[in-house]
């Protein structure tokens, strides 16, 4: 058993006095000023909460001895531990996320099927994520029929596959029974490690530890088949740098096992730059597949063979696809339902009806001599709405001439088509 439990999560500072924002694992998100002092992961740096109020989805927390916000930013991202026996114990059939993530799966006659990776709860009862060493992660209902034994101790579950769900479909089966499967992205890199990276925090990690969407992360090396288990080769017709091999690539698609109504995507320099009207169809599918090339790219073949989409961030160069699936991925996952706080929130922006956004303001009222546009405080929505279709326009025209034209262009259409 894991001796030491997370808790919670430091991140960003918060005002200037030192203060935080905390994200809670904990059922009653309160529950953290309760255990006493909580310590770093290896117990070396201690912080005691003085104190907590809740905002809009964590708490602002202040912490004993830190009172400045150079102070408070050097904490972002500590995760913070408690002495399980300080915690309250689990009742017979409970058991801490932290003693089951990293538990052997294995079968009733303890044969390897995986390892155990996550717990879900999507609404309709725990699911348990095992990733076996080949093929799609299983999404299983997380009871006693299914997984009847849990030996903590000896680092192991027994998990009984119903009969009807063995074999080659198991995957797709196990999905229906425990539908809904939230919006998943499937990402192949040579880079496995940088995942989730930034996704792992803030709104989009939110959202995946609560099950929102998921995350697989495939290595493509592991379908390399040769002794130096090699992914590149020299360009045909030489030059410069490296290409990803077709075959060794196409392997690595291919043993995702995705569905194929899923989208499949390249980052690439080449495709096609990607467009809010693009990641609100993404957000519309199952969730994509998307290959991150490196070097100077890969085999022209394998993208013909596979169908792959090739997607760009812009028109410069990145190193690799995996900063670009950053993007990617960020910008589907918040528009995601559930996963930011206003469901508006995600129609009014830049983009969303081709326009750039207008000018945001907050308190307060008067900075540096500059005070916030009379009308955004004078109460009055109308001319609120209006002020602030004014300035989209204004700037789009001026800063994207390209994206007013096609604008103005649509509008045109639509126009044509109601007076015809
Ligand atoms: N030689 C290639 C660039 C390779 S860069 C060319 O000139 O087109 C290596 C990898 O980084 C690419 O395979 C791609 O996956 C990724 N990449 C680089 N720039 C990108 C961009 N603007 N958008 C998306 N992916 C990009």
């Amino acid at each position: 058993m894991t001796a030491h439990i997370c808790v919670a999560r430091i991140g960003a500072a918060h005002g200037v006095r030192g203060a935080v924002k905390l994200w809670t694992f904990t059922e009653d998100p309160f529950a953290v000023k309760q255990y006493g002092p909580l310590a770093t992961k290896d117990g070396v740096r201690q912080f005691e909460v003085t104190q907590a109020r809740e905002a809009r989805d964590h708490l602002v927390a202040s912490f004993k001895g830190v009172t400045t916000r150079e102070q408070a930013e050097r904490l972002n991202g500590i995760e913070l531990y408690v002495a399980r026996d300080r915690l309250p114990a689990t009742e017979e059939g409970e058991y801490y996320h932290a003693d089951l993530i990293g538990l052997a799966a294995v079968t009733a006659a303890d044969e390897p099927i995986g390892r155990v990776v996550a717990i879900h709860n999507f609404g309709a009862g725990d699911i348990i994520e095992i990733v076996p060493p080949h093929g799609p992660t299983l999404l299983l209902p997380f009871t006693d029929a299914v997984v009847p034994t849990v030996d903590i101790a000896g680092g192991r579950v027994v998990i009984d596959q119903p009969a009807e769900i063995e074999g080659e479909e198991r995957s797709q089966r196990t999905f229906e029974m425990t539908d809904p499967s939230p919006w998943r992205a499937t990402v192949l890199t040579l880079f496995p490690e940088m995942f989730p990276g930034p996704l792992g925090v803030s709104l989009a990690g939110r959202a995946l530890v609560s099950g929102l969407w998921a995350l697989e992360t495939r290595d493509i090396r592991a379908s390399a088949t040769d002794r130096h288990r090699s992914v590149d080769d020299t360009p045909a017709g030489g030059g410069p740098g490296m290409v990803l091999r077709a075959d060794v690539l196409a392997a690595a698609i291919d043993a995702t096992g995705v569905a194929p109504d899923r989208p499949r995507l390249l980052m690439s320099p080449r495709g096609r730059p990607l467009t809010q009207a693009r990641v609100r169809e993404l957000v519309g599918s199952p969730g994509p597949l998307i290959v991150c090339g490196r070097f100077e790219g890969i085999d022209q073949r394998v993208i013909e063979a596979r169908g792959l989409e090739e997607v760009s961030m812009g028109d410069y160069v990145l190193s690799g696809g995996e900063i670009a699936a950053f993007a990617l991925i960020d910008a589907c996952v918040r528009l995601l339902p559930g996963v930011m706080g206003k469901a508006e929130s995600g129609d009014d922006e830049s983009f969303s009806a081709s326009l750039l956004e207008y000018p945001q303001y907050t308190r307060p009222q008067v900075f540096e001599g500059r005070p916030i546009p009379e009308v955004l405080v004078s109460g009055d929505h109308a001319k609120v709405a209006a002020w602030r279709r004014a300035e989209a326009e204004a700037l789009t025209r001026t800063r994207r001439p390209d994206l007013w034209a096609a604008t103005a262009r649509s509008q045109k259409h639509s126009k044509n088509a109601t007076d015809g």
